[in-house]
């Protein structure tokens, strides 16, 4: 796909949206009998929460430095080729990445990264300057952290209102016999972003966080779901899902997520009475962490990832860090 030519279509009837990938992303997951499956308000905040960004700088960094060492501005063919590379490097970084397999798909990975990179080519182009890359990273990151506030706190933060209103999305209309359908054109991050997040403010799904995989889930039946329905590759579960291995082995806790869930409370919880949500300290510090419990799980062992968790409290080290990778 051409990052010129780059637009996903959104169209909504009623609870549920569809989004059209483009033909060579159609191959697999949430498509049943040729059809696809439609999603549900907060799928894709569930998707930005679950990625890790922290590739993000590095790969950005990179691409300013190729742009500055262009002869010719003037060369269009050269700069989309860059941007092309640029979106292929986030694409193959979060597949290799990934440690929320099946929450996220390919598919959703390529969308991401088409997006991610389309943010970038678009500030780049408006502002003829590369030194502006670096601030689209940051709004990234602000994205992120958006979906994390909303996820936990489900209230529109006055950072979000503002976020929220400034954007401004395309929408056309459609008609399929003698209903009127909304189709959204959305060519950034941020424009799914708040397609989603209003979709799902509004809607009357709730979140679960399952006690296994501290992965978000749609809730499905019963008020007090606490193991999700995806297949988890970890051991001791071998791909069987958290609620399958649950009912197998219902005295069975996950001495990892635990910790990593402890955690993760604190340190928002930290952060949250600091008034510093909506800067860029919570998603740097969670990325890292989503990295270290990648490496605890291969490893077999949590004791590093303690350390981490230990040596990286905000309450000790203050709330100026952005490289985690020494600790
Ligand atoms: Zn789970």
């Amino acid at each position: 796909m051409e990052i010129q030519n780059l637009i996903y279509n959104i169209s909504f009837s009623g609870n549920s949206y569809e989004i059209e990938f483009p033909e060579e992303y159609i191959t697999e997951v949430q498509q049943e009998n040729g059809v696809c499956q439609p999603l549900f308000a907060g799928s894709f905040l569930i998707k930005i929460y679950n990625m890790n960004f922290s590739c993000l700088k590095n790969i950005t960094a990179i691409l300013v430095d190729a742009l500055d060492n262009l002869e010719d501005f003037n060369m269009e063919y050269d700069i989309e080729d860059l941007f092309s590379n640029f979106r292929d490097t986030i694409a193959s970084y979060f597949l290799e990445n990934i440690t929320y397999d099946y929450c996220i798909s390919s598919r959703d990975i390529e969308l991401l990264s088409d997006l991610i990179a389309y943010q970038f080519y678009h500030a780049y182009k408006i502002n003829k300057a590369s030194d502006i890359l670096p601030s689209v990273c940051e709004k990234i990151y602000q994205i992120q952290s958006f979906c994390i506030q909303i996820i936990e706190d489900k209230e529109y933060t006055p950072a979000i209102r503002s976020f929220i209103e400034e954007t401004i999305i395309m929408l056309l209309y459609s008609f399929s016999n003698d209903s009127v359908i909304e189709n959204y054109i959305i060519r950034s991050l941020e424009e799914l972003f708040v397609i989603d997040v209003i979709q799902y403010m509004k809607a009357k799904t709730t979140l679960c966080q399952c006690k296994f995989c501290n992965k978000f889930f749609f809730k499905q039946k019963r008020n007090t779901e606490v193991y999700c329905p995806y297949p988890n590759v970890n051991k001791p579960y071998n791909k069987m899902s958290c609620r399958e291995y649950h009912k197998k082995y219902p005295k069975y806790e996950d001495e990892i997520s635990t910790k990593i869930m402890q955690a993760y409370k604190a340190q928002y919880k930290y952060i949250a009475d600091k008034g510093l949500l909506s800067k860029n300290i919570f998603p740097l510090w969670f990325n890292e962490l989503k990295k270290r419990e990648r490496f605890a799980r291969k490893e077999g062992s949590i004791k590093k990832l303690e350390d981490f968790i230990n040596n990286t409290r905000f309450s000790k080290i203050g709330c100026d860090i952005t490289d985690y990778s020494n600790y």
